[in-house]
């Protein structure tokens, strides 16, 4: 049976409080590795003991799991390496406990399909002395157990969009408990959020990570979605990264990405800006091709969005591919935001992408 349609009995959480606060030896530390799986969109997490608290990712031995239960190998040929790549504390567990957010390699110590991260880490190595910075604006959408968006009624539509975004109230922010829980365990667990907001979809909300740089942007949205889907399991609630999770006139999902270098956040960087921009619009197909699976839903050129077969630019303008925020205008500096990427892309093949685009030229 359908487990979405299933009752599952809520656990007690005052008998488990009873485990939780048990102290933990001194010699021993819970961490749970992280690695996205086969469809490049979900995480998967197991968690293990080790005898003291890591400092750097190469105090952590590397580790592995069943591929052929993950989509990630076949069953004659299972074993996937997990390799830690960066620590964060567990706000679940707390103490020196730590999520590791790791890449996985095939049993040739190739990186696997999904792991795009190995290329990312490339790039972002070639232009450090570029510093390119990432601002990524996270929406999701919460959903019932039964696949419905959460707080929405059963067998029917709430009213129309209006409301909503940036909504206070009951009948217009709909599961801020789980939005406010992750906002402090993100920053607990040493994940750079800047901000939160209700969207235009009732159910759907945004949070944003950065600005971080480099390589540190795709890993900490990677381990804010984890932090995500386990404070939302905890309230019994799904989490939709789905770029357009009710279609018809409710507002897709996004995962717009904000860019900087160096050059543009210095004073006349909007001519570095335009730069980009003329070499973004030549690749527009291919960026496409990795900001996410569904997109097209997305992507039609209504309910703020750029028609996906068409790149434009403008200050200001959210109906477009890439927007200069008005401020940067004034102030002929700062950085440009990518509309295009969806809320289920991976964040290492985006940053990955710009990076390639408008650092190193790469071209089709
Ligand atoms: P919007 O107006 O599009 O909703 P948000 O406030 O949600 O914008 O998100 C803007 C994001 O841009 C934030 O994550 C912020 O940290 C990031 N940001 C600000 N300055 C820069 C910069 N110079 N380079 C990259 N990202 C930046
Ligand atoms: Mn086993
Ligand atoms: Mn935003
Ligand atoms: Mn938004
Ligand atoms: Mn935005």
């Amino acid at each position: 049976m359908d487990l979405k349609s299933s009752h599952v009995p809520p656990l007690n959480k005052v008998v488990l409080n009873r485990y939780l606060a048990l102290p933990q030896p001194d010699n021993k530390v819970m961490a749970t590795y992280i690695w996205i799986d086969g469809t490049g969109e979900n995480v998967r997490a197991k968690t293990r003991t080790l005898d003291q608290e890591p400092k750097s990712p190469a105090d952590i031995p590397w580790w592995n799991f069943d591929g052929s239960s993950t989509g990630q190998a076949e069953g004659s040929n299972s074993d996937i390496y997990l390799k830690p790549v960066s620590i964060f504390n567990d706000p679940f567990m707390l103490g020196k406990n730590k999520l590791i957010m790791c890449e996985t390699y095939k049993y040739n110590k190739e990186p696997t399909a999904t792991n795009k991260r190995a290329s990312c880490v490339e790039a972002m190595k070639a232009v450090a002395d570029q510093y390119p910075w990432f601002g990524i604006e996270q929406e999701y959408t919460l959903l019932d157990r039964d696949g419905w968006p959460f707080g929405w009624p059963k067998g029917g539509f709430p009213h129309p969009q209006g409301p909503y975004y940036c909504g206070v109230g009951a009948c217009e922010a709909l599961g801020r408990d789980i939005v406010e829980a992750h906002y402090k365990a993100c920053l607990y667990a040493g994940v750079n959020i800047s901000g939160t907001n209700a969207e235009v979809m009732p159910a759907q909300w945004e949070y944003q990570v950065g600005p971080s740089q480099g390589i540190d942007a795709g890993d900490q949205l990677w381990i804010s979605r984890y932090l995500l889907l386990r404070i939302a399991e905890e309230f019994g609630v799904q989490v939709s990264f789905n770029p357009k999770p009710i279609p018809g006139d409710w507002n897709g999902a996004g995962c717009h990405t904000n860019f900087s270098t160096l050059a543009m956040r210095e004073p006349n960087g909007i001519e570095a800006i335009d730069e980009a921009i003329s070499k973004l619009k030549i690749r527009h197909k291919t960026h496409i091709g990795v900001y996410g699976k569904g997109n097209e839903r997305r992507l039609t050129g209504r309910h703020e969005t750029a028609n996906i077969n068409q790149f434009n630019a403008g200050i200001a303008n959210r109906g477009a591919s890439i927007r200069i925020p008005r401020q940067v205008g004034e102030d002929k500096c700062g950085y440009l935001e990518d509309r295009r990427p969806a809320s289920n892309c991976d964040p290492y093949a985006v940053t990955d992408i710009i990076v390639r685009t408008v650092c190193l030229n790469e071209k089709d």
